[in-house]
């Protein structure tokens, strides 16, 4: 029986850590899953991690080969393999997770945060593959953006590129606190929390009724507004426009930058399709320069909504050896 190449994703996040042992064309062959605050400790986290992966690998059977592993994690720095100062994660400062890791493997391991193993994910398992040049949007409770030019995801200097989620929507004009510190940050716009603030701020600015009036703010969800909007709710509706609005300004900055093909949008708020992308696009083809206008395609995308953290982790893997085929490989691919 041919041996089978198997790249393991790996997505911490606050809550859940959750991993795949994922084939080379996107099938997750093998998963399981651990609750991150358990471990005060990343060594422990790690010990714990490798054990269960080591036990799901044995599950598919001596035919299975790993090539490494790929992590999306906040703040992950893809240069030193760390995570370094998430918020969100139970471990303080700079964690070495790839030093953790490689005290049970050989094999690479990557970590970046979960936007640009989305973006990889997009090249090596979606809609993006054969492009050269794109962006991936990822709307959740916060912004996220993965920038790949000239076939390669950029990673910059200190491998923190691409945070448009904290860049300024209108610069000096916004008051909306943003929970990096700053303010009028895109990720208090255009993000499941920000559509909330904004249908928020257009209530109270309207006397029009509305269905969603009688919910507080801790109430609130972005599904809730869709479904009001998708039922003809006028504030709703605004809501999603403004949203897209803020998109669609920013996108148009992106193309200038970067001149993509395309812009995948990820995500819950990308899920309301049209209320989305509709205005989004109207709104950057408005404010491109005329040499780009009607060339960028903006498109949703095509990892699953559910398995997509593990899928663009994995992708690290497949990635890494397409473009360093002889750094920091074993050649036998066994767990130790
Ligand atoms: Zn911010």
């Amino acid at each position: 029986m041919a041996t089978k190449q198997l790249a393991v994703g790996i997505d911490i996040g606050g809550t859940n850590t959750i991993f795949g042992l994922v084939d080379r064309d996107g099938n997750i062959l093998a998963e399981d899953r651990l609750i991150t605050t358990h471990y005060d400790e990343p060594g422990i986290f790690v010990a714990t991690l490798y054990e269960k992966i080591k036990i799901a690998g044995q599950k598919i059977g001596a035919s299975a080969e790993l090539m490494g592993f790929g992590i999306g994690a906040p703040m992950g720095n893809i240069n030193k393999g760390t995570i370094e100062y998430a918020a969100g994660l139970p471990w303080k400062g700079i964690v070495p997770l790839a030093d953790l890791f490689h005290k049970f493997t050989d094999l690479p391991v990557l970590v970046t945060n979960d936007a640009n193993a989305a973006a990889v994910g997009e090249m090596i398992y979606g809609g993006a593959q054969g492009m050269k040049n794109f962006v991936v949007i990822t709307l959740g409770t916060g912004l996220g953006s993965g920038f790949v030019i000239d076939g390669k995801l950029v990673y910059g200097h200190d491998g923190f590129a691409g945070e448009i989620g904290h860049t300024a929507i209108k610069p000096g004009q916004s008051n909306r606190d943003c929970g990096c510190g700053k303010k009028g940050c895109l990720e208090t716009y255009v993000s499941a929390t920000g559509l909330k603030r904004t249908l928020l701020k257009i209530m109270a600015d309207s006397i029009q009724p509305s269905e969603l009036r009688k919910y507080s703010f801790d109430e609130l969800d972005a599904e809730m507004i869709y479904d009001a909007a998708k039922r003809g709710d006028n504030l709703a509706l605004r809501a999603f426009q403004h949203t897209g609005r803020m998109l669609g300004f920013k996108l148009a900055d992106v193309v200038a930058y970067t001149n993509p093909e395309a812009i995948f949008l990820f995500g819950g708020l990308a899920l309301a399709k049209d209320l989305i992308f509709e205005p989004a696009k109207e709104y950057m083809e408005e404010n491109l320069l005329s040499i780009y206008k009607g060339k960028v395609k903006l498109l949703e995308s095509e990892l699953s909504t559910q398995n997509a953290a593990v899928m663009g982790a994995s992708s690290l893997i497949w990635s890494h050896y397409l473009y360093q085929p002889k750094i920091n490989t074993r050649q036998d691919g066994k767990l130790q």
